[in-house]
């Protein structure tokens, strides 16, 4: 089945193309031209997005569940019902986000969840094509929601265990810096291809420094969970904010961090290394009631209402989506849309690595696209050459 995209504009994770067509022959991008130099090919379903910008669809480094599924779960259901309701919100990948939890729990996750990211994708459905093991290598002073009892400390044994389980599939690891064994683990889990970032942590300057400089690339959800920002000692917060070789991650939905900080952060990290992700739960795409976060088996209560998901209290994840994200953001610090767009694709692509299955719209690759006006409001997808939203 031939699919033919066409739109005002074409950004392609690299550069702008105007009056675009896309090509898409059973799934993949089988060619890309603009309407001055050919015609549209016949016998193709057009797909018209008039006055619209097409994107490489958007790529979630951290995300643990939507619609009353979680990662944790780790059944074909679980992704299944994901898939489905991310590819309609924009999102063409993701990295299957873990919680902290007991370990064999977490083993069992990572082998389940092993599985899954061996199969082909699917049309239609937003694919895992990493895992993002956040916890148990977790400072208790900023765990957030994620158990006391199940955190770790940082070792390399226990690592390559999870490594192991995951099939070597865990592309992303959130680790506190200031953990005895943080400088090792870092080192080692970078040199398996695992991208290491900064979070959940209580971290100095210098105890985050030494973690950068065995290998950390990223920041975890900025602001959230992390030692405040002071001028005599600006922690991991001074230091993601200031070190240009750093990705960071933010969640942009308006709750997590307040506007102004959005701004700052924007400012600090730029167009080449901020990343919008959601850390949406189970409950994203649901009505307000209790849900879990890491699987009802081994995880624990979530309550939602009024667009917070709380445990005890503290904020648990969020109910957000990526097209929510980039609006938010756009309305919070001005950005144009162009530039917008690559904190959702182009940079988590690189920051983890995986540039040629997500964040870029490339002959040969996953026909999954969005389309936007020009707030970046979302108008529709295609995500593996199927319309999704
Ligand atoms: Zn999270």
């Amino acid at each position: 089945m031939r699919t033919v995209l066409t739109a005002e504009r074409l950004w392609d994770g690299a550069r702008l193309l105007d009056l675009p067509v896309v090509v898409a022959e059973d799934g993949r991008i089988a060619s890309i031209f603009t309407r001055a130099e050919r015609d549209l090919p016949g016998e193709a379903r057009i797909l018209d997005f008039p006055g619209a910008m097409l994107s490489p669809a958007f790529f979630d480094v951290h995300i643990h569940g939507a619609k009353g599924h979680d990662v944790m779960e780790a059944t074909p259901e679980a992704l299944d019902a994901m898939g489905g309701f991310l590819a309609s919100r924009g999102t063409g990948s993701f990295l299957a986000t873990t919680v902290t939890a007991p370990l064999d729990a977490t083993l069992r996750s990572l082998a389940g969840l092993a599985k899954l990211l061996a199969q082909p994708p699917v049309e239609g459905q937003a694919q895992a094509i990493g895992i993002h093991l956040e916890g148990p290598f977790l400072s208790h002073l900023k765990r957030g929601v994620h158990p006391a009892a199940h955190l770790l400390a940082p070792e390399i044994g226990l690592f390559d265990r999870l490594f192991e389980a995951a099939e070597g599939r865990i592309r992303l690891m959130t680790l506190a810096p200031e953990l005895p064994g943080a400088i090792e683990l870092a080192a080692h889990a970078t040199s398996r291809g695992v991208r290491v970032s900064l979070g959940h942590s209580n971290a100095t300057a210098a105890e985050t420094r030494a973690v950068i400089d065995a290998g950390a690339v990223s920041a975890t959800h900025t602001f959230n969970a992390m030692r405040l920002l002071d001028h005599r000692e600006p922690g991991i917060l001074g230091t993601v904010l200031t070190d240009d070789s750093l990705f960071a991650e933010l969640i942009s939905d308006g709750i997590h961090v307040a506007p102004e900080m959005v701004k700052l952060w924007w400012r600090a990290k730029g167009p080449q290394r901020a990343i919008l992700v959601t850390d949406a739960i189970s409950a994203t795409g649901m009505p307000d009631g209790q849900y879990w976060l890491g699987g009802q088996a081994d995880g624990f209560a979530v309550e939602v209402a009024g667009g917070r998901a709380t445990a005890g209290g503290v904020l648990a994840g969020s109910l957000l989506t990526l097209d929510r994200a980039l609006t938010n953001f756009m309305e919070f610090t001005g950005a144009p849309l162009e530039e917008a767009l690559r904190l959702l694709t182009a940079n988590p692509a690189a920051m983890t690595g995986l540039g040629d299955r997500a964040g870029s719209v490339v002959v040969g690759q996953p026909a999954s696209l969005v389309a936007m006006d020009r707030a970046g409001k979302l108008v529709g997808s295609v995500v593996n050459g199927q319309r999704a939203g």
